[in-house]
């Protein structure tokens, strides 16, 4: 009996152990108000065009800056609240590791970690932004919904970081390098892929994410007119900043999005 019970502990004891190296604690619950902005940003995203089958967004936990929320692989007009996953900021699952996951998960997770004031981040493959990405023409802000552009965004070049790879961020490596390259900014752009953008919001990552796409949709139509354009000046975005949000237009995007 007595080796029936220490046999008993050890097993126990063994696979809580095993279990914790192979999983990262959960914060608890997160605030329904939050999973409901996050489904919303999902949709509205889709709903702008900013994201199509492709693309994420996240937010940090309530309960932990530590941790994140995102969806298993699924095209954001689809998410429910059943796919919202929990993430350690390696980007490890905290449970159900064997559902399917954004290869590029490693971005969200990576950006948290250098950044403390970034509360959500989008992932986007932007149409109308991928010009910029290749091109030596820089995106510029040439309209105040786009004031935070006026601050010149980086370019994220993979082959710097990881040579010819497949283009994505899939990698701890290639995730840190993109989130070092970022720095301060806004949003960076991916070299012939997409964008990366922040926020310290939900409304605010999908205002700009929403302003970027529109944004750059206006500079090529400026640049077609073929005269000088005229942008704004750095300190003209940083005093647009300085008085942003986003409440307005989230209320109006979410009720959309949301059919309600
Ligand atoms: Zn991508």
């Amino acid at each position: 009996m007595r080796f029936l019970l220490l046999a008993l502990m050890f097993f126990s004891c063994g696979t809580s152990t095993t279990f914790a190296q192979q999983r990262p604690a959960s914060a608890g619950p997160a605030d329904p108000k939050l999973i409901e902005d996050l489904i919303a940003a999902n949709r509205i995203l889709a709903m702008e065009g900013v994201v199509d089958g492709m693309g994420h967004v996240s937010v940090r936990h309530n309960r932990d800056p530590n941790r994140y929320l995102l969806s298993l692989a699924r095209a954001p007009e689809l998410v429910t609240a059943e796919d919202l996953m929990e993430y350690d900021l390696d980007s490890n699952p905290v449970r159900d590791p064997g559902r399917r996951q954004y290869s590029e998960r490693i971005i969200h997770g990576e950006i948290y970690k250098l950044r403390p004031d970034v509360i959500a981040v989008v992932h986007n493959h932007s149409p109308s932004v991928i010009p910029f990405t290749v091109s030596n023409v820089p995106l510029r802000a040439i309209a105040h919904s786009g004031g935070f552009i006026a601050e010149g965004l980086p370019v994220f070049e993979i082959r710097d970081a990881g040579g010819l790879t497949d283009m994505l961020v899939n990698n701890a490596a290639l995730g840190r390098a993109l989130a070092q390259k970022l720095g301060g900014k806004s949003a960076i752009l991916m070299r012939g892929h997409g964008a990366a953008v922040v926020g310290k919001s939900l409304p605010y990552v999908v205002g700009r994410s929403i302003y970027l796409e529109l944004g750059a949709k206006l500079q090529a139509q400026a640049i077609a007119l073929g005269g000088t354009v005229n942008y704004l000046d750095p300190e003209e975005g940083r005093k647009i900043e300085a008085r942003r949000d986003y409440i307005r237009s989230w209320e109006l995007w979410k009720r959309k999005a949301m059919g309600q």
